[in-house]
């Protein structure tokens, strides 16, 4: 059997600095737990433009479309900022998404015990939090027909329409089941039924799914913005959550400020299972190119590589693995180990990218044994 297949776009910016450090991690595993990929690698987002006028070319997203999983660092700069709109770097991060049919956006919210009084909230509130918001991310309110500003009268109207099919929240709802099987079984789905048809068709049709195919996971409902409220005042109450688009966007990144510092955050996008039964995906960190601190060895490579402990557990059935260097992340955090961003009041001096990690590496190799 050929190996497993990972296109790398590490893209602009810190993409480039953060994706050299999981390519050690990659060969980490392929020499350590006979775990080989194909890796290949191209350019995304600005670099792309500068090589070919276009942030995604052609034969990119062709790739894309054959392996089984895209790994991206981060696209765009302030040297893209007066490009036409067609040609801005986050269009080729968008066309990914899109031409993938990446329809199920997975965003962990995770709080490494080290890092507990970073978050805004109480240390005891957060602390061993693990949770994952599962947004639908292709439909909705942002995509809905009819949208626009029109006249109305003498005056003018803006419109979007918040739209689901049954067969868009059914394969959302499939994807946050399947992942709560990967966890501890629980999702708590979440939307607007008390004043929104959209709301009542999702909390529906998430019930038929569940009933038919997913009885063994417990499956709860909350309106939005009572699981805003409960996000904030007990979120280890919850595993996974799911919900649309609109409070999707809002509820993630609440939840991810939970646990502290861009740096530390993964996410994962995945779309309908191919020929091989491995969905559709692509991982990436959810910070952006950080223009500020480029070329200066101060980002923090943590974020993107949990997203490749993401791609091991949700496109390559490795959550021993996953978990494997997830605790090694926890490792170096616990012996006090900090890049820049993540320095508090306590006199420490930062690690460099490389640095970080070496040391995630050394803890690899120390927990094999
Ligand atoms: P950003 O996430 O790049 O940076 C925000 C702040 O967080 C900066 O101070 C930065 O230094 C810091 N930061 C981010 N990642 C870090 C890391 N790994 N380690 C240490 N510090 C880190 O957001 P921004 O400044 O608003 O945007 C910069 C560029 O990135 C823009 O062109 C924007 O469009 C683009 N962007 C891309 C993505 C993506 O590729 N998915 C996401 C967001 C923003």
């Amino acid at each position: 059997m050929s190996n497993p297949s990972l296109l790398i776009l590490p893209g602009d910016g810190i993409g480039p600095e953060v994706m050299a450090e999981v390519r050690r991690v990659i060969d980490w595993f392929a020499g350590n737990r006979a775990m080989a990929f194909d890796v290949s690698e191209d350019l995304v987002g600005g670099a792309a433009y500068d090589a070919h006028g276009t942030p995604l070319h052609d034969d990119t997203m062709a790739r894309a479309q054959e392996v089984d999983a895209v790994l991206l660092g981060a696209v765009g700069g302030p040297q893209y900022d007066d490009l036409d709109f067609s040609v801005k770097p986050e269009r080729g991060l968008l066309r990914l998404r899109k031409e993938m049919d990446l329809f199920s956006n997975l965003r962990p919210a995770q709080c490494f015990d080290a890092l507990a009084d970073f978050s805004s909230l109480k240390r005891e509130v957060v602390a061993g939090l693990d949770i994952m918001i599962v947004r639908e991310l292709t439909s909705g309110v942002y995509f809905g027909e009819p949208r626009g500003i029109f006249k109305e009268g003498n005056e003018r109207v803006g419109i979007n329409t918040q739209r689901y099919t049954e067969s868009e929240i059914a394969r959302v709802a499939r994807s946050a089941f399947e992942l709560a099987r990967k966890r501890s079984n629980m999702v708590c789905s979440m939307e607007k039924a008390n004043v929104m048809e959209s709301g009542i068709l999702w909390r529906d049709v998430v019930t038929e799914i569940h009933d038919a195919e997913y009885g063994d996971v417990e499956l709860s409902h909350m309106y939005a913005d009572a699981g805003a409220m409960q996000l904030c005042r007990n979120p280890k109450q919850f595993d996974v959550i799911v919900t649309d688009n609109l409070f999707g966007d809002i509820l993630s990144d609440a939840a991810a400020m939970l646990t502290g510092s861009l740096g530390m955050l993964p996410s994962a996008s995945l779309g309908s299972p191919m020929e091989n039964g491995r969905p559709k995906a692509l991982y990436e960190p959810v910070h952006g190119s950080a223009p500020d601190i480029t070329g200066q060895g101060k980002a923090n490579p943590i974020a993107c590589i949990l997203s490749f402990a993401m791609a091991l557990r949700y496109s390559f059935d490795a959550g021993n693995d996953a978990s494997r260097l997830e605790a090694a992340v926890n490792d170096v955090l616990a012996d006090g180990l900090r890049t820049a961003d993540l320095l508090g009041e306590d006199g420490v001096d930062p690690v460099s990218t490389t640095e970080m990690a070496d040391a995630i590496l050394a803890k690899l190799d120390a927990n094999l044994g």
